[in-house]
């Protein structure tokens, strides 16, 4: 039994269609009325949008119906599959919090509102039948103001219980005309020793180099070995990850061919850059963490012990996992306490 880390993955986009089905048919029939039967529905939901911007346009669809009450029935599911059908030992699960929080009220309502979405994130989480080791990433948006970005930030600060990291999303052609204020929110979610990533290089439109020594992952960052190799040095150098999630680019029309990846992964070992493979949004591509592995293997991408290399990378790159080793020494020590090997976090 292989047990994995999953570093990259939306609270939104990951409810499966046949969850969010059936969650509308007990409670928003209206929402798919106009879907004749559910395959219908599961193709609008999955089907490859044109561009980054549509494709996050269906995070609003699931966020409007994730509320603080609804949230424990979502989360459930999304551990019981995480547990059952991907072996996860690690879920590192993301959002906007503030999203969360009732459209109508003020702002400074809202952010109010936000811990206590942490909150029930957090109690959600802990499920003992279905035993993952979870923990938060709070997201920045794009699009939102920079007093609610900086409470965000805050609230990673005071919930390290629950929170391990922040995050900027919301598209990255975004980022372009509040630069200095990016640079600003990760300085000080650095000074406040908060774990930071943040979707950079994952189009076109989203390389800002001047965001990159704050980070500590990269969310995505294809676009470095594809256009900008010459960074990839100084990212080594650093010890930041790339966390790629290969379907997200077919998804959103970023690439055209998976195979387009074998050029990400053979930059980033020969430049010593490690890679942590991730979902994304699992829900929203009907995709599951082990046939994200299978497709990269069958599509001759990596190769077994480059993929293993990758699955390690992932359990040092995580925030919050607690240990100092993967999980298959944890079981070796376990399952078969007479062998003397002890694996590490670097074999
Ligand atoms: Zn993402």
């Amino acid at each position: 039994m292989a047990l994995y880390a999953e570093l990259h993955r939306h609270l939104g986009g990951s409810v499966v269609p046949r969850v969010l089905w059936r969650y509308f048919e007990r409670h928003g029939a209206d929402l798919i009325a106009r879907f004749a039967e559910y395959s219908q529905f599961e193709d609008f939901y999955t089907r490859p949008r044109n561009s980054l911007d549509e494709y996050l346009e269906l995070h609003t669809l699931v966020e409007s119906v994730q509320t603080v009450e609804t949230l424990p029935y979502f989360i459930y599911r999304l551990l019981r599959g995480a547990y059952i059908f991907e072996n996860l030992a690690y879920l590192e699960l993301r959002y906007t919090p503030y999203l969360r929080t009732p459209e109508h009220l003020s702002q400074n309502a809202r952010i109010d509102k936000m811990a206590e979405i942490v909150d029930v994130v957090g109690k959600g989480s802990y499920v003992p039948e279905y035993p993952i080791v979870t923990s938060q990433i709070l997201c920045m948006h794009s699009r939102l103001p920079y007093e609610v970005n900086k409470a965000i930030i805050d609230l990673a600060a005071q919930n390290q219980q629950y929170v391990c990291g922040i995050d900027v999303a919301g598209g990255d052609r975004y980022y372009q005309e509040r630069l200095e204020e990016w640079v600003s929110l990760y300085d000080y979610g650095r000074s406040l020793g908060i774990n930071t990533t943040g979707h950079l290089y994952e189009t076109t439109d989203g390389c800002y180099p001047q965001l990159l020594p704050y980070l500590m992952r990269i969310g995505h960052g294809i676009q470095i070995p594809l256009l900008f190799p010459q960074l990839l040095k100084d990212i080594a150098k650093r010890g930041q990850c790339l966390e790629v999630c290969p379907t997200t680019y077919l998804k959103t029309g970023t690439l055209q061919d998976i195979r387009q990846l074998k050029l990400v992964f053979d930059r980033c070992f020969e430049a010593g850059v490690d890679i942590a493979i991730c979902t994304d949004n699992a829900g929203l591509h009907n995709m599951r963490l082990p046939f994200e592995y299978e497709n990269l293997l069958t599509h001759d991408i990596i190769n077994f012990k480059q993929l293993q290399i990758c699955q390690n990378a992932a359990f040092r790159h995580a925030f919050a996992w607690p240990h100092h080793q993967p999980p298959a020494s944890l079981l070796n020590r376990l399952l078969k306490p007479e062998l003397p090997k002890v694996l590490t976090m670097t074999d």
